[in-house]
């Protein structure tokens, strides 16, 4: 009889165990669990963690040093290996990535066996029929790599079509040269554009005629395109993009979604007022919530973002605009300081543009480069707070390149975000000083200096670059840029205005929660904690224990979008 009882109540016991198993199991099951990693979290009130249990596509718990990992669906051992938030790089070109790696790049060509090599390459990539048009060949020979040098040399270089016809006979190709005063046109783009030439040497007039015969880019190559730049993406760890390219892309990225294809975020930034507006007109909205941020319509995927426009032009090419003349000005144009971009020649209409997007709830991110673009911006922010009340508005300045010293107090206390491009140090510095003299310098890229003035760092590439130079998305080279403030050769030894290198961990937070706070996306994302989307990086190399000049050798192990490995070594 005792026995019995015994039993009976054993058999309860197991009974209700399962029971509770099963009432819990299904919503508690854990789908992927990351152990034994060196986690930087990004987040302050736990920096590091040593697993991560992820549920769908979010993050359910962060997992403290000597506690135990929980059970999982899947586990994946990290092997020691660092791992931090997913990169969000605020500043992309993403169509024109896609065009460039896709189709061709000539930027280090010049001379005949690469130009071929570089041709035939292009033509196994592309179908039959495809159009190779740009590539801008002889940049880096004509400015140094990546540098402009004070005067452009003489080019040596001069394509003929003899040199790639026999090789293209199924691809019609009509590239440039870096400054766009020539092209190269093969047999058969002549023969379609209906145009005579000996040579194929297309100049001037004659070339931008020919460009704009060329037949609009398929829907298709443009797929292909975007497929082959979300490749790069997933590579280095960019779980975000922040994209300007035209409104066209969006019906990419749409489809791209629907095929389960997309595995990249991508907050959608048309750069022109009109395309903002015919977004607008599509239904995709931007109000103003009650916890002072902008709410977007879209989704994790594909979101809506800010307004970018342009002040002033760029320093390549001594357009940006500044309150003295560039020091390395000829004789003749001894006072030339730069000047304003198209639509802000006129700075009234410019400043109603800007107040009433502003007062519509449509968050602004404006290009300035020189020190007289980004006191006017500040000054335009002034009439902003006057007009529209004083907002948590973030207020973008992209690039913030050179800022006056007297203006860097103004940036106090106003949540205002410093879009800038490490990596930009890296390739500028070397003519830098040159252009603009040692003292304009002080100002230049000085992420110190703006941090100190409570300004928002957000990291980004601005990939693909220039017709000078091509600006990888890898953000390890920007980490290693903002860290150093040397050349990717190791140079000044001291790094470039050394004072303005910032350390590790806040180029990290620059690059993750400071791109997502930039873009009001610090919510659900920048940082590794409960409720956030599992979106991560792991790193080969331990950025903690290394020397910079390390990084620019290291890759992502892995990269994790929406708790799902999108890229594995
Ligand atoms: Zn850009």
């Amino acid at each position: 009889m005792k026995k019995r009882l015994w039993f009976l109540s054993f058999a309860i016991l197991i009974f209700f165990n399962w029971a509770c198993q099963q009432e819990s199991g299904p919503e508690n099951e854990i789908d992927l669990v990351l152990t034994n990693g060196k986690i930087w979290t990004g987040d302050d009130t736990q920096a590091w963690a040593s697993w991560i249990a992820i549920k769908e596509d979010k993050i359910l718990k962060i997992g403290k040093e000597g506690d135990s990992p929980p059970e999982a669906a899947q586990t994946i051992d990290l092997e020691g290996q660092l791992a931090v938030p997913g990169f969000n790089d605020s500043h992309v070109h993403f169509a024109s990535a896609g065009a460039l790696l896709l189709g061709i790049n000539l930027l280090d060509v010049n001379n005949e066996e690469k130009f071929r090599k570089r041709i035939e390459e292009t033509t196994q990539r592309l179908p039959r029929g495809s159009w190779i048009t740009r590539g801008d060949w002889g940049a880096y020979e004509a400015w140094g790599v990546g540098s402009e040098g004070s005067e452009t040399k003489d080019m040596v270089f001069t394509p003929h079509r003899t040199m790639i016809d026999e090789i293209t006979p199924n691809h019609p190709v009509l590239v440039t040269r870096y400054d766009r005063t020539e092209g190269l046109a093969n047999g058969l783009a002549l023969q379609e554009l209906g145009i005579e030439s000996e040579s194929g040497l297309l100049i001037g007039e004659e070339l931008l005629n020919a460009l704009k015969k060329i037949p609009e880019k398929s829907f298709e190559r443009r797929v292909a395109e975007s497929k082959r730049a979300l490749e790069e993406c997933r590579k280095w760890g960019v779980t975000t993009v922040q994209d300007m390219s035209d409104a066209r892309q969006l019906d990419v990225y749409n489809h791209l979604k629907e095929k389960g294809e997309l595995t990249c975020r991508v907050t959608f930034s048309p750069s022109r007022l009109i395309e903002h507006v015919s977004m607008m007109e599509k239904g995709w909205t931007i109000d103003w919530d009650a916890g002072g941020g902008p709410v977007a319509s879209g989704d994790d995927w594909i979101g809506f973002g800010t307004l970018k426009t342009h002040i002033d032009g760029i320093m390549g090419a001594r357009t940006a605009r500044f309150y003295q003349p560039y020091s390395d000005n000829i004789l003749e144009n001894a006072n030339w300081r730069g000047g304003w971009r198209e639509f802000s020649k006129d700075m009234g209409s410019f400043k109603d543009m800007i107040i009433s997007a502003d007062s519509a709830g449509i968050q602004m991110r404006i290009h300035a480069i020189g020190d007289q673009a980004n006191s006017i911006l500040l000054d335009i922010l002034d009439t902003m707070d006057y007009y529209n009340g004083v907002k948590d508005r973030r207020f973008r300045i992209v690039h913030a390149q050179v800022i006056s010293l007297q203006d860097f107090s103004r940036f106090k206390g106003r949540n205002i975000v410093a879009e800038v491009q490490p990596y930009h140090v890296t390739d500028d510095m070397r003519w830098m000083e040159e252009r603009i003299g040692y003292d304009r310098c002080k100002g230049a890229y000085a992420f110190a200096t703006l941090r100190d003035n409570d300004c928002i760092l957000s990291f980004g590439s601005d990939w693909p670059g220039t017709n000078a130079s091509y600006y990888p998305i890898n953000p390890l080279m920007g980490l290693y840029a903002a860290v150093t403030r040397q050349t990717i050769n190791g140079e000044p030894e001291q790094g470039w205005f050394p004072e303005q290198k910032i350390g590790l961990e806040e180029a990290l937070k620059a690059y993750t929660w400071g791109s997502s706070y930039g873009a009001f996306q610090e919510r659900d994302r920048g940082t590794l904690k409960e409720g956030m989307l599992a979106d991560l990086a792991v790193i080969d190399t331990d950025l903690f224990e290394t020397q910079p000049s390390e990084w620019l050798e290291a890759n992502m192990a892995m990269t994790i979008v929406g708790g799902k490995v999108v890229y594995e070594k």
